[in-house]
């Protein structure tokens, strides 16, 4: 039996619907349950492994996404939100009930991802939402207790997935942050 990763990509990576354009996401409460709108279709998302990110029960990978934070509104429920760590760079916004994350926010501006919001896509019913397009800090499920012997084949189960595995982020995030740092040094070259 094939790895399972995260339920969302287990049985093949949907394609999202270039003509997408957002959609409700909803936590996990049977009464009175948390929503956020969002007004836009989601971009760079991703499986990421790091311990941080909120994963469904029994899966390996979170799946995350993200959206201009302006392009999101909580719609119900909002009380029921506390954040997970007041000290992290991102914000996670989790239903205090159930314990779904709803969304994650920067509020450091100069941080390279200010202005968009990191969200789970997978919480929506909706059907067309940007697909993951690679996994992010694969090494870290091992924090989460994966024995480091499965990395292989966890790696060999991304790629027939098509979800390139990577230690950190993808190379084009990685150089969008350290071009946001070159440039906030003022070093960075034309
Ligand atoms: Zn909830
Ligand atoms: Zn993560």
């Amino acid at each position: 039996m094939a790895i399972s990763i995260h339920p969302s990509v287990d049985n093949g990576v949907k394609k999202g619907s270039a003509s997408f354009a957002g959609g409700t996401l909803t936590c996990n409460c049977a009464s009175a349950p948390v929503t956020v709108k969002l007004s836009s279709q989601t971009a760079y998302n991703h499986v990421c492994g790091c311990t941080k990110c909120w994963k469904p029960e029994g899966a390996l990978f979170s799946m995350v996404a993200v959206v201009p934070r302006d392009k999101l509104e909580v719609t119900a429920n909002g009380n029921k939100l506390r954040i997970v760590d007041e000290s992290a760079a991102i914000q996670r916004y989790a239903c205090k009930d159930c314990g779904v994350h709803m969304y994650g926010r920067i509020e450091n501006k100069a941080h390279p991802f200010y202005g968009f919001d990191f969200v789970h896509t997978e919480r929506s019913k909706e059907q067309g939402w940007s697909a993951p397009e690679f996994a992010a800090f694969v090494s870290s499920i091992i924090e989460s207790g994966e024995p480091p012997a499965q990395m292989g084949a966890v790696r060999s189960r991304l790629k027939d997935l098509g979800l390139e595995p990577y230690d950190c982020l993808s190379p084009p995030l990685m150089d969008a942050i350290a071009t946001h740092v070159a440039k906030s040094k003022g070093v960075l070259r034309a």
